[in-house]
């Protein structure tokens, strides 16, 4: 069967079939670690559901939403490939009629850490899940470790909102060189992408240390090395549910995030780490 691709609600409620439903939200610009979530959404349902949307909401005034890469055509092939059987590719006008009032707030959890760089990010984030969710109707939704912060407000809002969905975390797909696949990645030149490596050198480094404190100044030590050609944003080692920062008694996971701005790009990173 070839791929659906659904562009509005009633294609949506067309497409789908009997089974369960698997979704994978996405922005587009599909790499390898899309196609591990597609994989992943593929081995628990009937039918996998892509979500190809650039969440205008999500993006702050400075950021990259109009220069955001845009490659549809190269998804859809992606998606045949993975065995997905639709694709859905709403406009922003559909998604978000201009008369509309209410949205997810995202609560103190969505200010802190990555939610401090990015005022709004995490409301505008949970707002499209929850449509996707409402639109989709999913069994399933596969999201990665990558943005593990956004894997943890989702559960969060699932959880809070009693919201009808299991939800899959998948781990993340990295470069042979440790560089994990991003969109944004395609922004860097050779050099930027060199001055890249250090945030998963970084994260490495916090991973051979056992004990707070030393787990983020050895990661530290690695970032400060590559400034000033990387700019650090944040460095925080944190409850994995919570995303506060883990007292130096803590045992159990942790999550060691890093943001950094290479040239114009931001990119992200992080690290699970099980402390004893
Ligand atoms: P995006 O298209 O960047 O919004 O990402 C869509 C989904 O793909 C999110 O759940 C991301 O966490 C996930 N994702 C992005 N990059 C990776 C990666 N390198 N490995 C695994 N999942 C990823």
């Amino acid at each position: 069967m070839d791929l659906i691709v659904a562009r509005n609600r009633t294609d949506l409620i067309k497409a789908r079939g009997a089974g369960t439903v698997a979704l994978v939200p996405t922005m587009g610009a599909l790499h390898e670690g899309h196609r591990s979530l597609i994989r992943t959404a593929r081995a628990r349902a009937d039918q996998v559901v892509v979500s190809i949307f650039v969440n205008p909401l999500q993006f702050g005034p400075n950021e990259d939403f109009s220069r955001y890469p845009r490659t549809f055509d190269a998804d859809l092939e992606v998606c045949r490939e993975e065995g997905a059987e639709v694709v859905f590719a709403p406009a922003a006008q559909d998604m978000y009629p201009p008369d509309r009032q209410v949205s997810v707030h995202s609560g103190e959890m969505g200010r802190i850490v990555e939610g401090a760089s990015r005022p709004g990010h995490f409301d505008g984030m949970l707002t499209v899940v929850l449509k996707l969710f409402n639109l989709v109707r999913p069994d399933v939704a596969v999201f990665g470790q990558k943005d593990a912060q956004q894997l943890a407000m989702i559960r969060r809002m699932v959880a809070d909102l009693d919201v009808p969905v299991e939800i899959v975390g998948a781990p993340t797909v990295r470069e042979p060189d440790g560089l994990a696949l991003s969109s944004r990645n395609r922004y860097l030149s050779a050099g930027e992408r060199q001055v890249a490596l250090a945030l998963s050198r970084a994260l490495r480094a916090g991973a051979a240390e056992r004990e707070p404190a030393k787990i983020r100044a050895a990661a530290r030590e690695v970032l400060d090395a590559a400034a000033p050609a990387l700019e650090l944003d944040y460095l925080a080692l944190v409850d994995p549910a919570t995303f506060g920062e883990v007292p130096e008694s803590h045992t159990g996971e942790a999550v060691l995030a890093v943001a950094a701005r290479v040239g114009a790009t931001r990119l992200i990173d992080n690290a699970v780490l099980t402390l004893h």
